[in-house]
C-alpha cells in the first residue's frame, strides 16, 4: 500500500539535523530523514518515538527510498559537515530528484560553493537554497534563526515550514527571504563574526572584574544576572551567569576554572575577517576576537613568555587596590555595551557593502529582526538596531544612528575608564580597546592620514589630494631636499 508522502525531507543527523528533523516533526511536517551511516538514522527515529513524533517522523536506510517517500516538488534539507560532504550528499541526491525539486543547505556553508552549486544543479532544473541555522542543538530543537537565500521561488516552497519551524518572537518568525545566491550563507557568517565579537567582549569584562576588580565567581554571577536584565539582555551573557554559577563534582569548586584557557573554532569567524579585508571595511573589533583565539591556542608559549617576564620583574595583572567593586561593575557594563554598538556597526557595514557588491538588496532591519530569537547572538539591543535601520535603511554606520550616538556619548568616561584601567595594570582588552579605536577614528572629521599620503608620495610618487584645492586634484611633491 502507497503510504503517504512527507512533506519535506533532511539529510544528516548530527545535533543539528537531528534537532531539526524533530523540530519539524513537531510543528506537524511529516519529514523522512537519511545519514551516511545508518545508526544516527536509528537514534533519530528511536528519539522521535520516545518523544512522541513517530508518525510525523520515517527514517530511510536507501537514498532512493528517501527521496521517492518526499511530496513533489521535493524539498530535502542537507544539514551535513561543510564542504565536500554537501557536494558528496549533492551528487547522490540529484541521481534520483525531478526538475522543480529543491536542495537546501542548512550548514555553515562558504556562500560561494552555495552559488557554484546552485549553477550546478539549476542544469538538471533543481533549485537550491544557502540558508544559515543558528541556536545550536537547542535552537535546532525549539526554534533557531533561520536565514534563507537563493532563489525567491524556491523560497516560496519551504516558507510555510520554516517560518512554523523558527523561533517566534513579538514581531514574526526568525527567518525571512535574505536574497539571492548566497546571501543566506554569507549573512550567517557575518553573524557568527559578530558572535566572535560579543564572546570576546564579554570575555574580557568577566577578566577585568575578576583579575582587577577581584570579584568572585558567586560575585561575577550576581553582576551577570544583573546584567542579564537591563540592557545587557542577551543569550551570551544569560550562558555566562549559569557557566560561573556551575559547580564541579565535588559541589564546592567551580567548573570554570578548570577550563583550560584554548579556543577552539571552525571558520565562519576567520571568513568573516577575510571578507571585511576584500570589502575594506573596516572590522576591528571582529578581527581582535579572532586574534584572542588564534593567541589563546598559543597555551605553551604563553606559559613559556609569562616566566620569561616574570623573571625580568613584570609580574601578571592583579587585583588592583582601592577599586570600589560595584563602581567598576557598572563601569564594565557600560563599555561592554558601547563596545558591543561598535561591534555590530562592523559586522552590519559588512554585510551591507556586499550586498551593494553582489545587489543582492538585503534589507539590514530585517536581520536584526530575524537574530532576535533563536539565534546566540540574540538581545534585547537588536530591536534598538532594527529601529535604527527602520527610521534610516541608508544609514551608514549604527554609529551615527541618533539613539546609539546619544548612548555611546553617554557610556563614553566609563568606556575610556575601563579601557585604561586595564591597559595600565596589564589586563589585555583587546575588543573593547577596538571598539574605542573605532569610536574615535570614525567620530574625528580629521585624521592623521595626510601624514601616510605624504610619506607614500615621498617613496612612491602616489600623489596626494589637497585640502585647498578641489577633490579629484592630484598633486605630486619633491619631498627630499637631497633630491
Ligand atoms: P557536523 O559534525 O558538522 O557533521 C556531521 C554530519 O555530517 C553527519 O551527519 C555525518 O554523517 C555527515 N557527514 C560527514 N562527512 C560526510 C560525507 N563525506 N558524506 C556524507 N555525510 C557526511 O554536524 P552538526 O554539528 O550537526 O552541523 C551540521 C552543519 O550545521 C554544519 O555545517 C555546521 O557548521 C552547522 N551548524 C552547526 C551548529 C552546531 O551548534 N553544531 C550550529 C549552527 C550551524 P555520518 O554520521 O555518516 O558521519
Amino acid at each position: 500500500t502507497e503510504t503517504a508522502k512527507s512533506k519535506i525531507g533532511l539529510i544528516g543527523l548530527a545535533v543539528m539535523g537531528q534537532n531539526l528533523a524533530l523540530n519539524v516533526a513537531e510543528k506537524g511536517f511529516p519529514i523522512s530523514v537519511y545519514n551516511r551511516t545508518y545508526e544516527k538514522t536509528e537514534a533519530a527515529v528511536s528519539r522521535a518515538a520516545k518523544e512522541g513524533l513517530d508518525k510525523e517522523l520515517t527514517g530511510y536506510k536507501e537514498l532512493k527510498d528517501f527521496v521517492a517517500s518526499l511530496e513533489k516538488p521535493r524539498r530535502v534539507i542537507i544539514l551535513v559537515k561543510a564542504g565536500a560532504p554537501v557536494d558528496s550528499t549533492i551528487d547522490g541526491l540529484v541521481q534520483f530528484m525531478e526538475p522543480g525539486d529543491i536542495i537546501i543547505d542548512g550548514g555553515n556553508e562558504w556562500y560561494e560553493n552555495t552559488e557554484r552549486r546552485a549553477a550546478m544543479v539549476a542544469e538538471k532544473g533543481l533549485l537550491y537554497m544557502g540558508m544559515g541555522v543558528s541556536g545550536g542543538e537547542e535552537g535546532a530543537r525549539n526554534g533557531p534563526s533561520m536565514m534563507p537565500g537563493g532563489t525567491q521561488e524556491a523560497y516560496t516552497h519551504i516558507k510555510d515550514i520554516v517560518e512554523k519551524v523558527a523561533a517566534q518572537v513579538n514581531d514574526g518568525p526568525c527567518v525571512t527571504f535574505i536574497g539571492p545566491g548566497g546571501a543566506g550563507n554569507f549573512v550567517k557568517m557575518v553573524h557568527n563574526g559578530i558572535e566572535y565579537g560579543d564572546m570576546q567582549l564579554i570575555s574580557e569584562a568577566y577578566d577585568v572584574l575578576k583579575t582587577l576588580g577581584g570579584l568572585t565567581n558567586e560575585e561575577l554571577n550576581a553582576a551577570f544576572n544583573a546584567w542579564n536584565k537591563g540592557e545587557l539582555d542577551s543569550f551570551l551573557i544569560e550562558i555566562s551567569a549559569l557557566i560561573l554559577a556551575k559547580k564541579d563534582e565535588d559541589g564546592k569548586t567551580f567548573m570554570v576554572d578548570k577550563i583550560l584557557d584554548k579556543t577552539g573554532m571552525k571558520g565562519t569567524g576567520k571568513w568573516t575577517v577575510q571578507q571585511a579585508a576584500e570589502l575594506s571595511v573596516a572590522a576591528p573589533t571582529i578581527e581582535a576576537a579572532l586574534d584572542g583565539r588564534f593567541l589563546s591556542g598559543l597555551k605553551e608559549e604563553r606559559v613559556a613568555a609569562s616566566e620569561v617576564f616574570a623573571g625580568l620583574g613584570a609580574q601578571a595583572p592583579a587585583a588592583v587596590a582601592g577599586e570600589d567593586k560595584e563602581e567598576l561593575v557598572k563601569a564594565v557594563a557600560q563599555a561592554l555595551y558601547a563596545s558591543k554598538i561598535c561591534s555590530y556597526a562592523q559586522g552590519m557595514n559588512i554585510i551591507r557593502a556586499k550586498s551593494v557588491e553582489k545587489k543582492w538588496g538585503i534589507e539590514m532591519g530585517s536581520l536584526a529582526r530575524i537574530w532576535k530569537g533563536g539565534c546566540i547572538i540574540r538581545a534585547q539591543f537588536l530591536d534598538e538596531i532594527r529601529e535604527a535601520y527602520m527610521k534610516n535603511p541608508d544609514l551608514k554606520n549604527l554609529l551615527v544612528d541618533p539613539n546609539f550616538a546619544k548612548k555611546l556619548v553617554e557610556r563614553q568616561a566609563a568606556w575610556r575608564k575601563v579601557v585604561a584601567l586595564a591597559i595600565s595594570n596589564g589586563v589585555a582588552v583587546p575588543g573593547m580597546t577596538a571598539s574605542l579605536g573605532y569610536f574615535d577614528t570614525y567620530r574625528r572629521a580629521v585624521v592623521p592620514a595626510n601624514l601616510v599620503q605624504a610619506q607614500r608620495d615621498f617613496f612612491g610618487s602616489h600623489t596626494y589630494e589637497r585640502t585647498d584645492r578641489p577633490s579629484g586634484e592630484w598633486f605630486h611633491t619633491v619631498w627630499d631636499p637631497r633630491n
